[in-house]
This record gives structure tokens, C-alpha cells and sequence, in this order.
């Protein structure tokens, strides 16, 4: 559309997509995401409700952003999830609503996300072995997963996307048998390396995605291929199509250069980039009555924070905070 608002940042990145982190809870406990002895939730006082959700993206779409992606903590367990997405899907501009999810709680709630507006799903899911899930969830819950992932299939949800965490020593000897999983029943691959984000994040053992994706792309005969969406993964697929696995390599081979992103998390702090600690929080303006104008004038204020790159390999000590915070 000509004349259209784009929000850009000091480097010249379109900002176009926000990461809305419904929740910090959740009901897993993944090694590389939130410690199992995690107490320090934010008090529900401090979430910010529907409405304030609600204008505070209407002013980002307002400035060029189209693009809002669900997520948590595990965005399901907020509640009446299926209302607020429905005034998300409704505001002129945002373009496209997706959800990332553990999908333990799917099977209840896909096809009302359906009816709201949410058109595409990630699904994370690091193993296929019910006992291997145990031990990076803490949980029993690879038959709710799958059981979710059914549901999410009869509800139309596409496309799925499978957001399988490389952990060198943990799951790297299952990927081709999530490769075949994924080819079985027409969900994309995603695969992920991990990032010191947290001393979980740092704990949990690395893995370079590089080999892996040589190694993918000799034993399926897979190609490059572009993938719409406006994520960072980079993708192979099968020639005809029919199937496709993404590589996003923040460690091995960033995307930084093309990042198009920021993250709000449930208080309504919005973070510029995963990898740093440059915040602008909205909460306080949003309850002291700020006006449209100086809404808009505070996105385009934070957006200015943001940082060229992350530094994951010169500081990999630097972000305290969880995963779980900011919803990856
Ligand atoms: S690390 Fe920061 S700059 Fe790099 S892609 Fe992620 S959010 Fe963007």
C-alpha cells in the first residue's frame, strides 16, 4: 500500500513483527528454558489486560507493524486466550496472527484460535520418545502434544510448524527421525540451536546446525528454498515441495543483519532484541493515560534502542533472564 507507515530502526531493519508474550507461565519446565525451581513470576496485577494489549498493538500497526506472533511462557494458559486474539485479529493493519506452543493444551482450544484469526502454529517439540520428553519437559506429556497436534490438523491450523531444539547429547540422534515424522504428516521442521539465554540456556549443551544441514540435504536430496513468514529461519526442501526443514542458527550463522522484530513481554516491556538487555517499557504510560500521539511517539522512541546484533559469542554471560520472559 503506498504511503504506508514503516517503523524502521537506526540500521535500517523494517519492523514488522512483534512477539507477544501472553504469559510467563508454564506448565513444562525444558532444560534449556525455565529452571524447574522457578518462583519469580510476575504478579497478574502487572500483566497487561486485554485492552491495554489491544491499543498498545493498534498504535504499532498504526506504525507499519502487521505481523503478531502469540506466545509465553505457554500463551495457552492464559485465560480466555481465543477473546484477545479475535481483538488482535480485528485491528486494521495486523496482517497475520500466528502462535508458538507446547501444545499440551491444543486439543481445547484449536479450533476456537481457529475461528479468532490465528492462522499458523509452532509447535515446539524436541523429541518423539515419551521418556526423552520427560526429561527435557519434566513432564509426561508427549501423548498431550501429539494428541494437540492432531486437533490442531482438523482444525485447519497450517501451515504446522515443528520447533525441535538441537541439544548435542540429548535428542541429535532423533533428527532424522523427526525429519520422517514431520514428512508423515505435513508439518515443517524447524530446527534450532540453542542460545545462552539463562544459565538453562547456557547449561544446555550446543550444537553448530551447519553439519546438520549438509548432512539433511545429502541423505533427502533436499535444495534451498524461501519460506514466507518474515522469520529467520533458512530453509531446505524436497524438490517437489511437499517438504521443507528450516535452520535458525543465531550461533553458527546469525540473521541479525535482517531482523525484523521485537518482543513485549507480559508486563509490557518491550524488548528490542533476544540477545540484549535494551528495554522501553509501556505499562506506566499505558496507565497514566497517555494520549495516541505520545504512544506512537514512545514506539518510535524505543525502537531507536534497538541493537544492531546480539553478542551471544563475545558476552555469553550478559542475558540473565529466561526464555521464557520473552517467548523466544
Ligand atoms: S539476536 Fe537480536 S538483532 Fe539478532 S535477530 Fe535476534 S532479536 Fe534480532
Amino acid at each position: 500500500m503506498p504511503n504506508a507507515p514503516v517503523l524502521t530502526d537506526t540500521f535500517g531493519r523494517h519492523i514488522e513483527y512483534i512477539r507477544l508474550s501472553v504469559t510467563d507461565r508454564c506448565d513444562l519446565r525444558c532444560n534449556y528454558c525455565m529452571p524447574e525451581d522457578f518462583r519469580d513470576f510476575e504478579e497478574p496485577k502487572d500483566w497487561l489486560n486485554f485492552d491495554e494489549i489491544e491499543r498498545l498493538l493498534g498504535a504499532f500497526a498504526r506504525l507499519g507493524l502487521a505481523r503478531v506472533r502469540l506466545t509465553g511462557g505457554e500463551p495457552l494458559l492464559r485465560r480466555h486466550l481465543p477473546q484477545l486474539a479475535q481483538r488482535i485479529a480485528s485491528i486494521p493493519g495486523i496482517e497475520d496472527l500466528s502462535l508458538s506452543t507446547n501444545a499440551t493444551q491444543l486439543d481445547k482450544h484449536a479450533v476456537a484460535l481457529k475461528a479468532a484469526g490465528v492462522t499458523r502454529l509452532n509447535v515446539s517439540l524436541d523429541s518423539l520418545r515419551p521418556e526423552r520428553i520427560k526429561t527435557i519437559t519434566k513432564r509426561d506429556v508427549l501423548p498431550d502434544i501429539l494428541n494437540g497436534l492432531a486437533h490442531a490438523k482438523q482444525a485447519g491450523l497450517a501451515p504446522i510448524k515443528i520447533n525441535m531444539v538441537a541439544m548435542r547429547g540429548t535428542n541429535d540422534d532423533e533428527i532424522e527421525d523427526m525429519v520422517g515424522f514431520c514428512m508423515e504428516h505435513g508439518f515443517i521442521l524447524r530446527l534450532i540451536e540453542t542460545m545462552p539465554i539463562g544459565k538453562t540456556g547456557r547449561n544446555t549443551a550446543y550444537m553448530d546446525l551447519q553439519p546438520v544441514k549438509a548432512m539433511l540435504a545429502s541423505r533427502f536430496g533436499l535444495i534451498d528454498a524461501a519460506f514466507p513468514g518474515g522469520g529467520p529461519a533458512r530453509y531446505l526442501a524436497t524438490p517437489d515441495g511437499r517438504f521443507s526443514v528450516g535452520f535458525i542458527t543465531p550461533i553458527s550463522q546469525h540473521f541479525c543483519a535482517t531482523c525484523n522484530r521485537v518482543r513485549l513481554s507480559v508486563d509490557g516491556t518491550l524488548y528490542l532484541c533476544l540477545g540484549q538487555e535494551n528495554k522501553f517499557e509501556f505499562r506506566p504510560l499505558l496507565r497514566d493515560g497517555a494520549t495516541d500521539c505520545e504512544l506512537d511517539d514512545a514506539i518510535r522512541l524505543a525502537i531507536t534502542y534497538k541493537p544492531e546484533r546480539h553478542e551471544f559469542l563475545e558476552q555469553p554471560d550478559k542475558i540473565v533472564r529466561f526464555m521464557s520472559m520473552t517467548g523466544g
